[in-house]
C-alpha cells in the first residue's frame, strides 16, 4: 500500500506491505478520508517534533475490511470514524475519568501508524460506526469536532452567553457552531482572512472582526455594554492572540487556550489582573468522551463540517496538500482515497 511516513524530518511517500491483524481485538480499515491537522502542520514545518518512521494522520475514517476474533459490534463493510487516542485504562487519570490525561496515552498517526495510508490497523474500541447518509470526509471530521466539543464543555458555555473566538480556522469555525448550539446569544469571531470571515458569517457568527484593521477589544466591549465577553477562546496558537482574548473578556470571564502554540512560547501576564478580575484561564486537550456526540452532531446536520473542508488531495499529492495547509489560505485539507 502507499503511505505517507514521517521519516528523516520530512514526509516520505512509501510503498509498504499492507498491515495485518496481530491482536484479536484489532480491525483493518481501508482509509477513505484523512484530515491534515494543525498539529501535523506544526511537525511538517519543523515547529514540533514528530516520531520518526510513523505513518501520520489522526483524523480519519474508512471502511472495515477485516476483523479480529475478539471484535464486538463492528463488522466487515461498516463505515467507521476513528478516535486516535488510545488510553491505558489503569493509570491514575484513566481511573478518575480524565482519560485524555492518561499517562500512557498513545495516538494513531502520532505515536503509531495512522491514516495517511490506504489501510490502517485500529483496536476496535477506537471505532465509531456511522451511516451512509454522511460522507467519509464528514466522518473524518468527528475527531476535530470532538476536540472542540471538549473545549466548549470545559467552558460550560450556556444560553445567553457572549463568546469571543479568536481564529477562524477549521476548529475556530467548529467552536463557533458549538457555541451557537449551546445557546450563546452573541458570538464574535476574529479572523484576518476575508473569505474565512465570510464562512464564519454563514455559520452563524454575529460579529466578525478583521484584526488587521479593527480593534478587537474595543469592538467586543462596544457590543457588551463595555463589559467584555463572558467567554473567550484562543484558537490560533499564538501569545499575541491569547493577550487579545484576555483583554476582551469581562470581569469573572473564562478564557480557553485551545490553539496549539509552540512549547517555547512564553506569555507575560498580570497576576493582579487575574486576581482582581477573577479570571479563569484553562486549557483543553483532545477529546475525552466527546467523539460519540460529535459524530451524532455531524450525522444529524447540527454541525456543518462540509463548509470547513476547503481542499482535497490524493495521497500522491500530499506534498501539495501540506503546502496548501501551511499557506494559511485553507481550512481543513483532506487526503482522500
Ligand atoms: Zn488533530
Ligand atoms: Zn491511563
Amino acid at each position: 500500500m502507499i503511505a505517507a511516513v514521517w521519516r528523516g524530518g520530512k514526509i516520505s511517500l512509501e510503498e509498504l506491505p499492507n498491515p495485518v491483524i496481530k491482536k484479536e481485538d484489532e480491525v483493518i480499515i481501508k482509509v477513505l478520508a484523512s484530515g491534515i491537522c494543525g498539529t501535523d502542520l506544526h511537525v511538517f514545518s519543523g515547529k514540533a517534533q514528530g516520531k520518526d518512521g510513523v505513518i501520520r494522520g489522526h483524523e480519519f475514517s474508512g471502511r472495515v475490511v477485516e476483523i479480529g476474533k475478539d471484535v464486538k459490534g463492528i463488522k466487515v463493510g461498516d463505515l467507521v470514524a476513528v478516535d486516535p487516542n488510545i488510553t491505558c485504562g489503569h493509570c491514575y487519570f484513566c481511573k478518575r475519568g480524565e482519560i485524555n490525561l492518561c499517562e500512557n496515552l498513545i495516538a494513531l498517526g502520532v505515536d503509531i501508524n495512522g491514516g495517511f495510508a490506504e489501510y490502517c490497523v485500529v483496536p476496535y474500541k477506537q471505532l465509531y460506526v456511522f451511516s451512509e447518509k454522511i460522507s467519509p470526509i464528514e466522518g473524518a471530521m468527528m475527531e476535530p469536532v470532538a476536540c472542540a466539543l471538549h473545549g466548549i464543555e470545559r467552558l460550560n458555555v450556556g444560553p445567553g452567553d457572549t463568546v469571543l473566538i479568536v481564529g477562524g480556522g477549521a476548529l475556530g469555525l467548529v467552536l463557533l457552531q458549538l457555541a451557537k448550539l449551546s445557546g450563546a446569544s452573541k458570538v464574535f469571531l476574529v479572523e484576518k482572512v476575508e473569505w474565512k470571515r465570510k464562512i464564519a458569517k454563514d455559520l452563524g457568527a454575529d460579529i466578525v472582526i478583521d484584526p488587521l484593521k479593527e480593534n478587537v477589544e474595543e469592538i467586543v466591549k462596544e457590543n457588551t455594554y463595555g463589559r467584555g465577553a463572558d467567554v473567550g477562546i484562543e484558537a490560533v496558537g499564538k501569545t499575541e492572540t491569547v493577550k487579545t482574548v484576555l483583554g476582551s473578556v469581562r470581569r469573572g470571564g473564562k478564557v480557553l487556550i485551545f490553539g496549539v502554540s509552540s512549547p517555547e512560547d512564553l506569555l507575560s501576564i498580570s497576576p493582579y489582573d487575574i486576581y482582581f478580575r477573577e479570571l479563569t484561564i484553562m486549557g483543553s486537550f483532545v477529546n475525552p468522551f466527546t467523539n460519540s456526540r460529535a459524530l451524532s452532531l455531524i450525522e444529524e446536520g447540527m454541525i456543518d463540517v462540509k463548509k470547513i473542508v476547503s481542499h482535497r488531495f490524493s495521497i500522491e499529492k500530499i506534498d501539495e496538500a501540506i503546502k496548501v495547509g501551511l499557506s494559511g489560505d485553507a481550512l481543513r485539507v483532506i487526503i482522500n482515497f
